[in-house]
Parts: structure tokens; sequence; C-alpha cells
């Protein structure tokens, strides 16, 4: 079995798609991120296993 990077999830903003993202609380709904970029606040956010720029080579 051979995994190539295990990197964790990244998260991406659904409006700016900007993986600059912070957690500013876990309330009773769930986590709730906050976009550093556009300001969007909200616990959707797309998630993604590698960079979306990791396509090299
Ligand atoms: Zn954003």
């Amino acid at each position: 079995m051979k995994r190539r990077a295990r990197g964790k999830p990244i998260k991406h903003c659904p409006h700016c798609n900007s993986s600059d993202l912070e957690i500013v609380g876990g309330m009773i709904l769930g986590q709730v991120y906050h976009c550093r970029s556009c300001d969007y606040v909200g616990s959707l956010v797309y998630e993604t296993d590698a960079p979306l720029d990791a396509k090299g080579a």
C-alpha cells in the first residue's frame, strides 16, 4: 500500500475559493468558518485533499 502524500484536508471558501479560513467557533450546529479574504462566515466550506494548484510534473 502506497500513499503519495497524506495531507490533511484543505478547506476552501465557497465564495472566493480561498483557503485562508479560520474556525470562529464550534456551535450547536457545528463549526463555523471565517474567510479572511472575503469575510464570508458560515459552516459550509469546500474540502479537498490536495491543493488545487498541485498538478505539477
Ligand atoms: Zn472567501
